[in-house]
C-alpha cells in the first residue's frame, strides 16, 4: 500500500477524468491521499472530493504562500474558521515562495508563522512549501522549533545539509517526481538519509516523474517514485511502500 502525502486531486486538471484517474491510482496500490489546501477558492472542491472517497481522502487546511496577498488577513480568518468547524490532518500547504514574488516576503513569513502556531494549537503537523527560500523558511522554523513542531518538508529539493537541518526540526522529507529527473540532484545524496525520514508524494497535477516529465501528473505515478527510491536504497518496492506509509501514519496520526 502506497500513501500519496501530497496531491491536489481537486484540481480542475482532473475535471474531465477524475474517476478514471482515481481508479488508476488504486490499481497501482495507492490507497491513501493527503490533500493540501491552496486558499479559500479550493475549499469547496476539497470537500466534494472527500465526500466521494471518504475512506481514502484526508484533507489539510492552510494558506499557500503564493496566495498570501494584501487580503491575507481574510484568508487566514477563513483557515481558522475551517479548523474550528471540523477535523483536518495537517496545516498545509504553508511556507515561503520567492520564485513567483519576492515583494511579499514579510507577509508570507507572517502567515507561515501564524499558521505554525495554529498547528500547535490543534496538535497537528505542518506541510511546508519552500521554493527559492530555504533561509527564509528556516528562519521561521528556528523561531518556532520544539517538540510540538513537526511535519513534512514537501517537494524537498535542497542539499544534504538542508535535508539534515529540516530533519532537525522534526520534518520528514516529501520526495516526488523530481527524484527521477536527470538534473534533480537529490538522488545523489538521498541514500545518506535514513528511510525513516522519507515520505512519498506526487504533487499532482505538477512535477510528473520520468517518463511523464512535463505532462500532467497523477497519483498513480507514485509507483514510479517508489521504484526510484527502491533503486536508490537497494531495497524492494514493497519495503519502500511499507516504511513510507508507516512514516506518513506517524506524521498524520492516521
Ligand atoms: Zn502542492
Amino acid at each position: 500500500m502506497l500513501t500519496d502525502t501530497h496531491t491536489h486531486l481537486y484540481s480542475d486538471a482532473f475535471d474531465e477524468d477524475r474517476e478514471a484517474m482515481m481508479k488508476r491510482a488504486f490499481a497501482e496500490g495507492v490507497q491513501r491521499f493527503f490533500i493540501p489546501a491552496i486558499d479559500s477558492q479550493s475549499t469547496n472542491a476539497m470537500y466534494a472530493l472527500e465526500e466521494k472517497y471518504p475512506d481514502r481522502i484526508f484533507l489539510m487546511m492552510g494558506l499557500h504562500p503564493t496566495s498570501v496577498k494584501e487580503d491575507y488577513e481574510s484568508e487566514l480568518a477563513h483557515v481558522e474558521a475551517e479548523f474550528k468547524s471540523r477535523t483536518f490532518y495537517a496545516v498545509g500547504e504553508i511556507g515561503v515562495d520567492l520564485y513567483w514574488d519576492k515583494s511579499t516576503l514579510k507577509i508570507q513569513q507572517d502567515a507561515f508563522r501564524r499558521q505554525i502556531q495554529l498547528a500547535k494549537k490543534y496538535k497537528l503537523p505542518i506541510v511546508i512549501h519552500c521554493r527559492d527560500a530555504f533561509d527564509e523558511v528556516f528562519e521561521v522554523l528556528e523561531l518556532e522549533k520544539g517538540e510540538d513542531l513537526f511535519g513534512i518538508f514537501h517537494c524537498f529539493t535542497g542539499t544534504l545539509e538542508q535535508a539534515k537541518q529540516a530533519i532537525s526540526y522534526n520534518m520528514k522529507l516529501g520526495i516526488g517526481g523530481v527524484v527521477t529527473f536527470k538534473n534533480g540532484k537529490i538522488d545523489t545524496f538521498l541514500a545518506q538519509i535514513d528511510l525513516k525520514h522519507i515520505v512519498l508524494e506526487t504533487d499532482a497535477p505538477y512535477l510528473a516523474p520520468v517518463p511523464f516529465r512535463g505532462k500532467r501528473n497523477e497519483s498513480s505515478y507514485l509507483s514510479l517514485v517508489a521504484k526510484k527510491i527502491a533503486d536508490i536504497y537497494s531495497v524492494s518496492e514493497r519495503e519502500v511502500a511499507r516504511i513510507t506509509t508507516e512514516n506518513s501514519k506517524e506524521i498524520f496520526g492516521i
